[in-house]
């Protein structure tokens, strides 16, 4: 299952970005984000407080109307550790 190449390698790119990762045996943490919005380009960042280790990292959001959460793995990346994004409680501002 290995030795295709061309068409082949392109299907099993597309199939690697399924998600996998909800499943019931494994399940990522979830961590409030906060959404703040770029106004020169629109481009949402969130920013979220690492469970793993304790630091802020951001993470794009998108350009749409909403920022987009889900699904991130963690920049400090100690053995692939992810995390799933919700919006943070909102509080006015
Ligand atoms: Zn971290």
């Amino acid at each position: 299952m290995k030795a295709e190449s061309g068409a082949g390698a392109v299907a099993s790119a597309a199939a690697r970005s399924s998600p996998l990762w909800e499943t019931a045996a494994h399940e990522p943490p979830r961590v409030e984000a906060r959404a703040i919005r770029s106004p020169s380009t629109g481009v949402w960042c969130l920013r979220v407080i690492c469970p793993f280790c304790g630091k802020k990292h951001w993470h794009g959001g998108g350009d749409d109307d909403k920022p987009f959460y889900g699904y991130r793995v963690s920049e400090c990346l100690i053995e692939g550790r992810d995390y799933n994004l919700i919006p943070e409680t909102e509080k006015g501002e």
